[in-house]
């Protein structure tokens, strides 16, 4: 396929334009029962991409069941782990073999660049196949020996019927992050996508189709998520857990509705993460990596180093140098290769970040930033922010304590390495920092007082597989991430034996 077509004949897709993106149930794509689609527009662009199948209650009811079916017949929960992993591996290679079809459907739906979907996202959703693969097949169960004769085995068991609700802004990278621990567990899944962003989910039922995973096993039910697919499938009662990630307020909502079926959650929610520069860092690299942590993917990341933090002492030097960088990022069509930045996610998501910059005008410095392109007349149409900054904000404003998830920085000075301690834990989301400093020393304080789920020395984004991930205070419940996520997706049984 052409990679980087203009942006004229970005309506092409992968799944043809006009074609309504189907759910997937047990085994077969389906029209939803109430015959009703909904648009999937190209944020870059305004083009129409595709219908999509608006699925609802009860095409969850049907989902839930096919998994329940298939679960109940054991034609995936009882193949042997050796199996289930040969399967994950396989489905890994498939994700890569479609590589390039599946990178431009991330990008279409999504307005990021090619670059990133091609290089970031779609590896990395065939890596956590291959990943979980491996870390399942290493995983250990239990063994008490009580005496000679008696001997209590602690085993793990698949919960059944999970949900997995996904957000758009790494649509497959995070769907296959809950899928495939879900998966070689011996799960059944009903996955509810982000609404913006369906296309990847539906090839990847595909590419489930043709690995030919048993029928059931698998199930893709679009739609929207309060009142629509995505709360039946947190109120069902055959559903015994939700994965999910989003932001906190629907992580809220999420508990009170799973709450009447005791379901076990695990809940990746929103940050407000801060990169902290001392003056003893190596400061040519810790501004580079600040302005990636601030605006890669349009600062649609949880995880985005989305506050700045810089000793007094090395502001006036780094300041410059920063702006400097921001102004060096091509912003605009996502399918040139050499773009940085694309469009950001909807009409409504970019008058949310417009409405945070509007009040940064107010309160604080505009240093960078702060438009809409819409030249050359090929962005008119799109959602093209340029990367913003501000500064003289006081931490207490809406733009330092509340997650804009859009390419925004406020920069803050401070003194102290206890007032920087204190700024980075003074909102309520607890997800990253990333702090730059050649004192290892205060690294390692650093890292015992910062409330976070994970912390960056010296680097940023790096992150093992095998290492838990979640947030701490609004950022999350639970971690998901090697053995973690693959208990998460389990449960111990214990069976005690005498000997005769
Ligand atoms: P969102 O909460 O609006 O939607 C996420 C998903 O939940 C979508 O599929 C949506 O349809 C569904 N949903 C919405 N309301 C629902 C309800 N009442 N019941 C069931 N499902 C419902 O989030 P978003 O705007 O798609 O994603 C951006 C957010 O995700 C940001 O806050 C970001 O920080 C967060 N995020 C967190 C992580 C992490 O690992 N902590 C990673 C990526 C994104």
């Amino acid at each position: 396929m052409t990679l980087f077509v203009s942006q004229s004949s970005a309506s092409v897709s992968p799944v043809s334009t006009g074609e309504t993106l189907k759910l997937y149930i047990d085994g077969a794509f389906v029209d939803p029962l109430a015959g009703e689609t909904f648009a999937n527009i190209n944020p870059a662009t305004g083009a129409l991409l595709n219908q999509v199948a608006r699925g609802e209650s009860a095409d969850i009811e049907l989902a839930v069941h096919a998994a329940k079916r298939s679960f109940e017949a054991g034609s995936w929960a009882k193949l042997p782990m050796k199996a289930r992993c040969q399967k994950l591996r396989d489905l890994g290679d498939r994700i890569l073999a479609r590589r390039d079809a599946l990178a431009m459907a991330e990008t279409l739906d999504t307005g990021k660049p090619l670059s990133e979907s091609l290089n970031g996202d779609i590896p990395r959703a065939a890596q956590n196949f291959h990943f979980f693969a491996e870390a399942a097949a290493q995983l250990s169960e239990e063994c008490f020996t009580v005496d000679r004769m008696e001997r209590h085995f602690s085993v793990r068991e698949p919960l059944g019927v999970v949900g997995l609700i996904t957000p758009w802004n790494l649509p497959l990278y995070l769907a296959s992050w809950k899928i495939a621990p879900a998966l070689v567990m011996g799960n059944s899944i009903v996955l509810k996508p982000a609404e913006w962003t369906p296309t990847t989910a539906t090839l990847l039922a595909e590419i489930f189709q043709e690995a030919e995973i048993p029928p059931g096993v698998f199930n893709v039910v679009h739609g929207f998520g309060t009142a629509g697919s995505g709360e039946a499938l947190t109120r069902h009662p055959e559903v015994k857990a939700i994965s999910f990630t989003g932001e906190t307020v629907t992580g809220k909502t999420i508990m009170k509705a799973a709450a009447d079926s005791l379901k076990k959650i695990s809940f990746e929610l929103g940050g407000k993460g801060a990169t902290v520069i001392f003056e003893d860092a190596d400061l040519p690299n810790a501004i580079e990596t600040a302005v990636k942590a601030a605006f890669r993917n349009q600062g649609q990341i949880c995880l985005a180093g989305s506050r700045l933090f810089v000793q007094r002492s090395v502001l006036a030097e780094v300041l410059p140098q920063v702006l400097k960088q921001v102004a060096s990022i091509p912003v605009g069509d996502p399918l040139q290769p050499e773009t940085r930045m694309g469009s950001l996610i909807s009409a409504e998501h970019y008058e949310k970040v417009m409405r945070y910059i509007e009040l940064g005008r107010q309160e604080g410095q505009l240093l960078a930033g702060g438009t809409r392109l819409t030249q050359p007349d090929a962005l008119a149409k799109g959602y093209f922010l340029e990367p913003t900054v501000f500064i003289n904000l006081s931490p207490q404003s809406a733009l330092c304590q509340e997650e804009i998830f859009g390419p925004v920085l406020p920069i803050i000075a401070f003194d102290t390495e206890e007032e920087a301690i204190h700024l980075v834990n003074d909102t309520p989301y607890g997800l990253s920092a990333s702090v730059w400093s050649q004192d290892v020393n205060r690294c390692h304080r650093l890292s015992q007082e910062i409330r976070a789920g994970i912390l960056w020395m010296n680097c940023w984004f790096a992150r093992d597989l095998r290492t838990p991930f979640g947030g701490m205070k609004a950022s999350g419940m639970g971690r998901e991430g090697g053995r973690y996520a693959l208990e998460f997706f389990s449960e111990f049984k214990t069976v005690c034996y005498r000997y005769q």
